[in-house]
């Protein structure tokens, strides 16, 4: 928990936020910006700061998160279809919430390259 981190505040239910899943380790909550008819991101409740910050000790987690977003894509009928899984890390890529957090998009065609 970091006290002035967005995400940990959405995480101890200090923030409202709409859920989709939780256990032990995982949060994942509806966008409040949605990108897609299905934005949802997945966070570990632990505060890392970004994908650069990732250590040996969270590769488990990491796997986790997959399968959490596998279960929530199936859930919301995107196996199908398909999905998109993002990551914006630093400026180029338009990182703005400093506390790792996977994007899951879909329900509709996703544009590809991004821009
Ligand atoms: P980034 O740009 O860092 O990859 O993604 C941050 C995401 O967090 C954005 O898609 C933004 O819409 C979302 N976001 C920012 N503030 C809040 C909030 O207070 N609640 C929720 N549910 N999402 C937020
Ligand atoms: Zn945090």
């Amino acid at each position: 928990m970091v006290s002035d981190c967005l995400f940990c505040h959405l995480v101890q239910g200090k923030i409202e936020s709409k859920a989709v899943y939780e256990d032990d380790e995982i949060f994942a909550f509806e966008d409040i910006n949605p990108q897609a008819p299905v934005h949802i991101l997945i966070i570990p409740k632990k505060h890392i700061p970004g994908l650069t910050r990732l250590g040996e000790e969270d590769k488990e987690l990491i796997g986790k998160i997959h399968l959490v977003a596998q279960r929530i894509a199936g859930e919301h009928s995107l196996s199908r279809g398909g999905f998109r899984i993002v990551i914006n890390s630093g400026p180029d890529a338009g990182e703005t919430v400093k506390h790792l957090h996977f994007h899951l998009l879909g329900g509709r065609k996703l544009g590809w390259p991004p821009g």
